[in-house]
């Protein structure tokens, strides 16, 4: 079995979405908002412009990763499956999410018991400290640097009740805002398998595999279908019941290699361009797949993507 890197960048188009509130002040909810430096002329110019953080982009794809583990029986704890992501941060959280609590090694007892925290990670703070990096790796989407200019952030006017009933006399209308953003967004996601399954903790035991070979390769196709799922359904970000956004992937790159190997960054309109001209100067076993929304191939290029990844994967 042969483990595999897979980095991918992107940019999606995504009108008017409220994916990533920071704060509410009185009725009016804010959009997260980032600070942008680009280079000018003379010097640089900053940019203050909406943007959806990586912890939001990482809940989701660690909730796509519980529901295809319980779909193939792999384990997740209690709590990782309904979606709360407190990842054993102390014996509190551990007592509730596990049934049997640790009586071995702390990172082998949470990895054999949780899949959720085997790819993504946890830290454990107690008098003894454990910590497992993420297996994957997130980063914020913000415009890209041709449509920084043009990027909109509006307060939408809302009402929740109606006037003419008895609701309304007392009170009056309770209104209230929503920042609505409309952008071209960059998205930036690696995922590493090495680890997967593995130890990392103790320097002596890190890269101890933890099961036997069909398991971790079931793990690892689980990871490879989870990813598959993310990057068709994006299914990250808040408010979608009422501000579902009107989107889609514009542009998409996915490199699957044998070590760490990143494309560009998808911030500059050249980023595929710059993926490719990367691959010819160094690659390690590295295979790129494109799509782009013009030639209607972005979902043709996630699958083979992914499926490329799985046949790697399961070489003996
Ligand atoms: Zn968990």
């Amino acid at each position: 079995m042969k483990d595999i890197f897979i980095s991918i960048r992107g940019r999606l188009l995504l009108n008017v979405e409220a994916l990533n509130m920071a704060e509410s002040v009185g009725n009016y909810v804010k959009h997260r908002k980032v600070p942008v430096l680009v280079p000018e002329e003379n010097g640089f110019v900053t940019y203050f412009v909406p943007a959806i953080s990586g912890e939001s982009i990482a809940h989701g794809f660690q909730k796509t990763l519980a529901e295809e583990a319980e779909k193939r029986s792999i384990a997740v704890c209690k709590l990782c499956s309904k979606g709360v992501f407190l990842k054993s941060t102390n014996n509190k959280v551990i007592n509730e999410a596990f049934n049997n609590p640790p009586n071995t090694d702390i990172e082998e007892f949470i990895v054999k018991n949780c899949f959720v925290e085997d790819v993504g990670g946890f830290m454990y703070a107690e008098a003894e400290n454990v910590k497992r990096t993420s297996n994957f790796y997130v980063g914020y989407m913000i415009p890209a640097k041709e449509a920084l200019e043009h990027v909109v952030v509006d307060p939408q006017l809302h009402s929740r009740y109606a006037l003419g009933t008895s609701f309304v006399a007392e009170q009056g209308q309770m209104i209230y805002y929503v920042e609505l953003s409309s952008a071209l967004y960059t998205f930036s996601m690696d995922l590493d398998t090495k680890y997967i399954g593995r130890l990392t903790f103790q320097y002596e035991n890190a890269g101890k595999d933890l099961f036997e070979k069909d398991e971790r390769r079931k793990r690892l196709d689980t990871v490879l279908d989870a990813l598959k799922v993310f990057l068709l359904e994006q299914p990250f970000g808040a408010k979608k019941t009422r501000f579902l956004p009107q989107g889609e992937w514009n542009s998409i790159v996915i490199s699957v290699s044998d070590k760490t190997w990143t494309a560009s960054s998808p911030f500059t309109s050249k980023y595929i361009e710059s993926t490719l001209k990367k691959k010819d100067k160094i690659s390690y076993n590295t295979e790129i797949f494109v799509g782009k929304v013009e030639e209607n191939n972005i979902e043709e290029a996630i699958i083979n993507a992914i499926e490329h990844g799985k046949q790697r994967i399961s070489v003996q």
